[in-house]
This record gives structure tokens, sequence and C-alpha cells, in this order.
């Protein structure tokens, strides 16, 4: 297959570079995962699903990808949540349990809605928890190198220390406050101080023992240990939405740099907020909505995975209901092309002036799709080539029908593009990819022994006529009843 080069803006140098791979015709992307104590609203749903857009883009182009999405389930909101019903004298153990419980669940409810929205999964989809003594031996590492330092059980990073700390977040380095220091995992760029590596434990907190006592690692070292560990000591890409640029981000860069030496990501690359209705999302504005929500009022999940992707990714974008219904609208169009495509051609009106050959017109399209994905994942502008192909391409078919070869031509076409946008599926294909998608979430919502979960799949794919049978070898088959 041909490899296509693609450009992407880079946070670092704040311009739109070519990603050039590190090993040849291999990409690596590490994304930050969700925090696993409550549902994903559609917001974090709009970072999961252009994280997609861009990596199916560069598999489209032609690159393998090794991917690496972390599963933050320790940190400062899964303690608060999940330790409330416990006796204050309960054990380290009895904590650690609660703690995974709840992060089980949301753990397979968070996979469930990517399934959903034909999220790929990553290659790698490490727990924190399950890298800790990485994380020790990383701070151990800074402490040596006179980047951290230990106070009262609690360890934390020397800015000072490290001449290019602000770098990605562009700060200016007069404005930082040396010698304070925070526990919070997050804080605003006003209070640039040193950050939190290690905190020793509170009464009522789950714990792991480390060279500083009892405590447990803070927000950021989980990425860079777990980055490290699974990708190497560079990577291609790294990515998350804009608000982890500072502090999430720019703590990682100090952490891993600090103990590397060298860069460690040559492209960092962020998508912007989603908005409803103009406002930030919010329980007590009632404009808070996460997948299930939306389907609940009847939204199709494919809409809104397009409503999102045709989006540019750096632009704020204003979720309504209005612009679901106009991605429907678009889809309709496609989806119905395709159809037409699918079918034989049936005679039309006769010669044309207009008339254009086929086969070179739709090579333009693909061409002028391609210069749009390759130039910061410019959607807009990709589909918009999709679009006047279909314009033309139905009004030469009206009047001349397009040849089977022809038809199978932009069929191939349609084929490439979904491979990226995921929304214009052979309609027997997509029914493939969602039974099967609703059959992991099941399996990972019974290995997080999340039963009710589990019934309520089974439910619906009840109620789309699917007969499961499980097999003897333990994997599940379906039929269409
Ligand atoms: P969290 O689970 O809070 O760590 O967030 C998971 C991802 O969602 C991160 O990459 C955040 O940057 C992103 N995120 C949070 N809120 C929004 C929003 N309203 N719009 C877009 N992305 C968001
Ligand atoms: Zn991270």
């Amino acid at each position: 297959m041909k490899q296509r080069t693609l450009s992407l803006f880079n946070t670092l140098s704040r311009r739109v570079e070519p990603v050039v791979p590190l090993v040849d015709g291999q990409l690596s992307l590490y994304t930050c995962g969700p925090t696993v104590y409550n549902y994903a609203h559609i917001g974090n749903l709009r970072t999961f699903l252009f994280q997609d857009l861009l990596k199916r883009t560069f598999l489209g182009a032609g690159l393998r990808v090794r991917h690496c999405m972390n599963i933050t389930d320790v940190e400062d909101k899964i303690i608060r949540d999940s330790q409330g019903g416990l006796p204050p004298d309960a054990t380290n153990e009895a904590r650690h349990a609660a703690m995974a419980a709840l992060t089980e669940r949301f753990t397979a409810i968070f996979l469930e809605d990517l399934a959903t929205l034909r999220v790929l999964p990553a290659n790698f989809l490490p727990r924190a928890t399950a890298y800790i003594p990485q994380m020790i031996r990383l701070i151990q590492d800074l402490e040596a190198k006179g980047l951290a330092y230990a106070r009262e059980g609690s360890v934390y990073y020397r800015i000072s220390g490290l001449p290019q700390y602000g770098c990605l977040a562009h700060l200016d380095r007069e404005g930082m406050q040396v010698g304070a220091s925070v526990d919070a995992d997050e804080y605003e760029r006003d209070s640039v101080t040193d950050f939190v590596l290690w905190k020793s434990a509170k009464p009522g907190e789950p714990w792991w023992d480390s060279p500083w006592g009892q405590g447990r690692p803070g927000w950021h070292i989980e990425c860079s240990a777990m980055g490290m560990e699974l990708l190497g000591e560079r990577m291609d890409i790294h990515s998350g939405g804009v608000d982890l640029i500072f502090p999430h981000h720019e703590n990682e860069i100090a952490q891993s740099e600090g103990c590397l030496g060298h860069p460690w990501v040559n492209h960092w690359v962020h998508g912007e907020f989603l908005l409803v209705e103009g406002q930030k999302m919010s329980k007590s504005l009632g404009n808070f909505f996460t997948l299930r929500d939306l389907i609940a009022k009847g939204v199709d999940p494919i809409a809104l995975r397009y409503a999102i992707q045709s989006n540019h990714y750096r632009k704020v974008l204003n979720f309504s209901f209005e612009g679901l219904r106009a991605a429907e609208n678009s889809l309709k169009r496609i989806r119905a092309f395709r159809k037409r495509m699918e079918g034989e051609g049936q005679s039309g009106s006769g010669p044309w002036k207009e008339a254009l050959d086929p086969f070179s017109r739709l090579e333009q399209a693909r061409e002028a799709f391609w210069a749009a994905m390759a130039d910061d994942l410019n959607t807009p502008e990709a589909l918009a080539a999709i679009f006047t192909l279909i314009s033309d391409l139905n009004a030469q078919d009206d009047h001349t029908a397009l040849t089977r070869e022809e038809r199978d031509a932009v069929l191939a076409f349609l084929e490439e593009t979904n491979g990226i946008f995921q929304a214009w599926p052979r309609e027997e294909a997509s029914l493939d990819v969602e039974v099967e998608a609703l059959i992991e979430a099941r399996r990972a919502a019974k290995a997080g022994k999340n039963w009710a979960e589990a019934d309520r799949v089974r439910d619906q794919l009840k109620a789309m006529g699917i007969i499961l049978e499980d097999r003897k070898d333990g994997t599940v088959g379906w039929r269409k009843g």
C-alpha cells in the first residue's frame, strides 16, 4: 500500500509539522485514558473519538500503529468515591478491594461505550495499579538526579532543576513559584509549583509500601511510567484534551525527560473541548450527557461519532441536537449513494455535455480527501471532497449509468474512507461490527463481575434479534434469529 505523510499541529512548536515516525512505517501513540470512577461524558468521548480518527487515518495512510491508552485506576476522585462505605478501621486490603470494585465496573462500561462508537481498542491498555514498582523506580531515579525531594512521606518534583520546564504550556519561568509545592493533581497555570510524585497515605486511604513509607502515586507519574515501560524511551505522538496540556502533560515531560536526559515525545497533539449549547457541561445546568443518556433519547451513536468527527478537532465544538440531526442527514446521503453504487445502473436519460470520466473524477476526489486529512486532519474539507463526488457522480449516473467496474471503484473509495469514519459500512458489515462489539462488552462486564451490565447487554442483543451461542472453547458465537 502507498504510504502517505501526514502533518499535525504540534503543541510543543505551535506549528503544523509532518509526522516522521521514529521507526519507518510504524507509529507509536500514547493517549491519556479515562479516570474510571464514573461514566465518561460526551466531552471525554469527543477526545477519544478524535484520537480514533487520528489513529485510523494513520492506518489508512499505510502505517502500523502501536497504541497505548492507560486506565487511571488510582487517583484522588476514585479514592473519594470508593471509600465512603468502609468503616474507619477497614484494612488496607478492604480499601484496595473497594477501589478495584469501582474502577473495574467503570472500566467495563467505558470499553463498552468505545465499542458502541466503533473506536478501535488500543494495543496496550495498562491499569496504573499494575505499574506501581515502575513508578517507584522512576521517582527514585529522579531523586538520585536531584530532581525530586521527599518531605513528610511525600515526594515532590523540583521544577527549578529542569531548564525546559514550561516548554509545552509555554510558561513564563519568571512567574514560577520556586520551592513552593502542591499535593493536588490538578491546579491552574497561575500556581506553577513543585508538584507531587508520591503522596503519603492519609487515614482512610488505600496505600502501597514504598521507600518513603505508605502512600500512593500522584496522577502525572502514572503516564510517564506506563508510557516509557510500554512504548520505550521515545515516542511519535502523545495526545489528550487541551485541559491536559497543563499541568498534566507538562509534568509528564518533566518526569520522563528528567529521567531520560533526552526528548521523549516528538509530537504533542491536543483536541479541543466540547461544549453543550455553548456552555461547559455540568450536572446543575442539566446539560451533562453520557453516551447512554443520548441512546436513551433515541440518538444513533454513529450519528454522534459523525457529528463530532466532521468538525475540526482543534476547534471548540458546540454540541446540539440540531447538529446531530444535520449529521444524520449527511449520513443518509452517503449511505444512499453507497447503496446506489452497490446496485446496477439504470439506463439514464442519455449523453450529456458535462459528462466526465468517472475514474479520473474519483482519483481527483481521493487525492483531495487525503490532502485534507494530511493537513492536520481537516475533516470538513475531506468530507466536502466526498460530497462533491457524490453530486457529480449522481448527476452522471442519471444520464449514463456508471459501469460495474466504475461502480466498484467508487465502492472501494467509500470503503477506504469508511475505514476512518466508520459511518457508512455495508449493511451486513455494520451489523457484524455492532454485534461483535456488544459480545466483547458482555465478556468484559462478566470478567469484571458486573452481572447487571452483562444482563443488560444480553437483553440489548435479544432486542436486536441476535441469538448467542456459548461455545465449548469459551468463545461466544451468534446468529440472527
Ligand atoms: P478524564 O477521564 O477526566 O481524565 O478525561 C479523559 C479525557 O477527556 C482527557 O483527555 C480530557 O482532556 C478529555 N476531556 C474532558 N472534558 C472534555 C470536554 N468537555 N471536551 C473534550 N474533551 C474533554
Ligand atoms: Zn496522562
